[in-house]
């Protein structure tokens, strides 16, 4: 049956595999475990191999599993293809091996998830120039782009700040540059947010966030929304100039990054995550629901120096927020005044979870200070503007006035006056 493109997100995502054809009448694709793929001619092999008819080899380079879940996703994209990979750092650092040489030029933004700030200096090792940038200001990524620039990288909101990237700027940046724009959007997810409408020509979701979210698989995808004009890029090889300039990016992503590098999604996660994503819309609805009213209240209580979302107007980039998103996400960080302790009012939390992940539908408190952002010292912590009090908040699906009195009660419990 054909889609509808009329049809919602939603209707289109839960429908997509039965569309898409299922033995059986069966709701779900099938998960496919085969590690190899094999022809009744060798002349079928053969034509698989070159490209000429579309098939299977070895799942390193993809299963049919996988190859549902990127459909969805390139539909959620409003994209023109995916590969998904084990992880959404595997999906960051295979497109960059597979698209950069050495003496290339990164620009990306000074506020970036930190094990992808890491890999951008293990890529500045190898022989990349690299410039970060404060990127809620496109006159600060323009300062930094030279003739060897090849890629600008940015996220929509910034973990733990939240500080919102001038998206459209930079899109029109990269246009008029001719260069290749890619967007994190993992905070975000393709349903408050799509970067293909401000011009990112890939575009990156860790599946082990609110995609998936659940959070029982990882997994990373890199979606091209067909913006790009790869005739353009100078470090497309021969052998992936097939067809329409449009599908060469991704092609070398899918051989350099899946096939040479291996990061490939398992199949059973692609199916937990592709069945995860199927309540994205109601789920996110919920979480950005919770954490913009827990924000609210936060903000407003004593004992609270400061809470970071997107959706209070007292967001530095609130207005450009609320253009671009459907809402402000389900992330937000704050400061408890100094006189309090931050780790005694995490350990006063009996809802809320302390762990390191994200885009759960628990709810999962962190210090950032003293955790993720511990290794990179008290110095660059205070030029990034960590504070040791800081606390980040994953705010999950669960019901708010819970959340409330979770709240309530760890504040009481680090009073100053108790
Ligand atoms: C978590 C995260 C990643 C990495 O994803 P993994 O699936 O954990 O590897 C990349 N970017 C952002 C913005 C993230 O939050």
């Amino acid at each position: 049956m054909e889609k509808k493109a009329t049809e919602g997100l939603t209707t289109r995502l839960l429908h997509a595999d039965r569309r898409g054809g299922v033995e059986h009448g069966a709701t779900h694709k099938p998960l496919h475990p085969s590690s190899a793929f094999g022809y009744d001619t060798a002349r079928e092999l053969v034509s698989v191999f070159k490209g000429e008819r579309s098939g299977h080899v070895y799942a390193r380079q993809g299963n049919p599993t996988n190859g549902a879940l990127e459909t969805k996703l390139t539909l959620l994209e409003d994209g023109v293809g995916t590969v998904s990979f084990a992880t959404g750092m595997a999906a960051i650092a295979s497109l960059m091996l597979a698209l950069l040489k050495r003496d290339d030029h990164i620009v990306a933004s000074r506020f970036l998830f930190g094990n992808t700030a890491s890999l951008l200096n293990t890529l500045e090792g190898l022989g990349c120039g690299l410039t970060l940038v404060d990127a809620t200001d496109a006159a600060d990524v323009e300062r930094a782009i030279t003739p060897r620039t090849r890629l600008v990288f940015v996220e929509t909101i910034a973990n733990p700040g939240t500080q919102v990237a001038d998206l459209e700027a930079i899109g029109r940046l990269c246009s008029e540059r001719g260069l290749l724009y890619v967007v994190d959007n993992t905070m975000t997810t393709p349903y408050l947010f799509r970067p293909k409408t401000v011009g990112a020509g890939l575009v990156v979701n860790s599946l082990t966030k609110s995609i998936g979210g659940h959070g029982n698989a990882l997994g990373g995808a890199v979606t091209d929304t067909g913006v790009f004009d790869w005739s353009r890029f100078a470090n497309i090889a021969e052998p992936y100039k097939k067809g329409e300039p449009r599908g060469w990016g991704l092609l070398q992503i899918r051989k350099r990054g899946l096939r040479d590098i291996g990061a490939t999604l398992a199949a059973d996660a692609a199916h937990r995550i592709a069945t995860g994503a199927e309540t994205l819309a109601l789920r996110m609805d919920r979480a950005c629901d919770n954490a913009l009213r827990l924000a609210t209240w936060l903000a407003a209580q004593p004992g609270v120096k400061r809470v970071n979302h997107p959706g209070l107007e007292t967001h530095p980039q609130h207005a450009n927020a609320k253009r671009w998103f459907k809402a402000g996400g389900a992330l937000m960080s704050f400061e408890l005044d100094d006189a309090r302790d931050c780790l005694a009012f995490l350990d006063a939390l009996a809802v809320v979870i302390k762990s390191s992940h994200l885009g759960d539908n628990r709810t999962l408190a962190i210090p950032v200070a003293h955790t993720i952002f511990w290794e990179m010292g008290a110095q660059r912590r205070q030029a990034m503007g960590i504070a040791d009090s800081l606390i980040r908040v994953s705010v999950g699906i669960e019901d708010h006035e819970d959340l409330r009195a979770d709240f309530e009660r760890a504040l009481q419990a680090t009073s100053v006056a108790a």
